[in-house]
């Protein structure tokens, strides 16, 4: 196992998996439903993207990825991604892509080329004063992260790997936050990986130490496991109060960590009770 993950995003697994996941966790059916919807879309953009990228070189110049956007070719695509919405989202995000779609592509622009420089960066989002209205919409944010995720992971497939860079809490290649961990069967227990939120790398992080304030005592980050989901820990940080969730392939070598981190709705509610915060949610915010 290198450090770094390997070869093409499998959207027909994530879709498989979702319907089977589905199947098992009632609480979780709706959200899944509307994820295959978005997995079907994010598939399709994915795998059009070889013949409708035109000219332009994939990997910027610069070789950092957030520095150059494809935008024609993202708003050709973004309609479709709000008709998507439309079908199959909640009734306020079919508002919230409604009133998107009604400003336009300079509107789309913006919000694709805001996220591309700076999503994903922080935890949380700037707050305004209460007087002033929010600074960042969170459902264009919703937008632009399910759009740019196979766009990050179709250029990225054409990067060079980043300099192999071991227990950073930042994603070595872009920056952003971890969305959650990875416990990989090798040798007696499991080696543990962090994915990055934004660009969907894997690097290697010790097994003992928070992820986000680099606590290293281990009575301090203690883990936790519901019966219902034996794969997927909570690890906790008992110092700065945040955690990550991590699946464990050592224990379910069949999950598909994207999904089923998505359907672990109840382990969310629970860290909420306990006043832990995500270091960084996924694309529903589950
Ligand atoms: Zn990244
Ligand atoms: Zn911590």
């Amino acid at each position: 196992m290198t450090i770094l993950a390997a070869g093409k995003v499998n959207y027909r697994a994530r879709i498989e998996r979702a319907a089977l996941l589905a199947g098992r966790h009632e609480f979780a059916r709706e959200i899944l439903s509307f994820y295959s919807a978005i997995a079907k879309f994010q598939q399709e953009f994915y795998q059009a993207l070889p013949k409708r990228w035109g000219k332009k070189a994939v990997v910027p110049a610069n070789g950092d990825l957030r520095s150059e956007l494809n935008l024609v070719l993202l708003l050709e695509s973004f309609p479709e991604f709000l008709k998507v919405l439309e079908a199959h989202a909640p009734k306020a995000l079919v508002e919230a892509a409604r009133s998107l779609k009604s400003k336009g592509a300079g509107r789309q622009a913006e919000i694709l080329q805001e996220f591309w420089k700076t999503g994903l960066l922080e935890t949380h989002l700037p707050v305004a004063a209460p007087s002033e209205p929010p600074l960042v919409n969170p459902f264009e944010d919703f937008f632009a992260r399910a759009v740019l995720q196979p766009y990050a992971d179709f250029v990225t497939d054409a990067m060079l790997p980043p300099a192999p860079l071991m227990t950073v809490c930042r994603c070595p290649r872009c920056n952003a936050l971890p969305v959650f961990g990875l416990l990989r069967p090798e040798g007696d227990s499991g080696k543990r990986f962090l994915v990055c939120s934004f660009c969907s790398l894997e690097w290697e992080f010790r097994r003992i130490l928070c992820a986000n304030c680099g606590e290293q005592k281990e009575q301090q980050l203690p883990v936790y496991v519901a019966e219902q989901f034996p794969h997927v820990r909570v690890e906790s940080c008992e110092t700065c109060k945040h955690y990550l969730r991590t699946i464990d392939l050592t224990k379910d070598g069949h999950a598909i960590p994207v999904v089923d981190d998505l359907a672990a709705v109840p382990l969310s509610l629970w860290a909420e009770e306990h006043g832990y915060t995500r270091i960084q949610g996924n694309l529903l915010g589950t």
